[in-house]
């Protein structure tokens, strides 16, 4: 596994060689919005180390996991997710082809906003 892969279109947003609408960044994360949002707020969060999904995942990942888990509330809300229990949103993680993940850059979804959505 590289740690950053010249043929992945996520690095290529990490590394600003693609343009995106960045929401944060800090040592280990990214997160943008999505290019077709399927919610009033729907942004990614990656690792910027090229983990190509869920399944490859170690625990040396550990930390960087949680603190993905730990920062979606946060960056939810400061992208206009109303607050739990009517607020609140939704994270996904697609995995593998049967799972629905068509770029191979490990990547949590985060969704919100009121409803209806596009999809979801
Ligand atoms: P997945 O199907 O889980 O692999 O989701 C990939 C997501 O990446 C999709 O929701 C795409 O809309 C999004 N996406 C693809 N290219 C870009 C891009 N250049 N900037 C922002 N989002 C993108
Ligand atoms: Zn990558």
């Amino acid at each position: 596994m590289r740690a950053h892969d010249p043929n992945c279109i996520f690095c290529r947003i990490i590394a600003g060689q693609i343009p995106s609408k960045k929401v944060y960044e800090d040592e280990d994360i990214f997160a943008f919005h999505d290019i077709h949002p399927w919610a009033p707020v729907h942004f990614l969060m990656v690792p910027k180390l090229h983990i190509p999904s869920m399944a490859q995942l170690d625990p040396e990942h550990e930390r960087l996991m949680g603190r993905m888990m730990l920062l979606a509330p946060q960056l939810a809300a400061e992208q206009g997710c109303n607050p739990y229990p009517d607020g609140g949103f939704r994270m996904v993680c697609n995995t593998g082809t049967e799972g629905g993940q068509e770029v191979h850059h490990l990547h949590v979804h985060v969704m919100g906003g009121p409803r209806p959505w596009l999809r979801g």
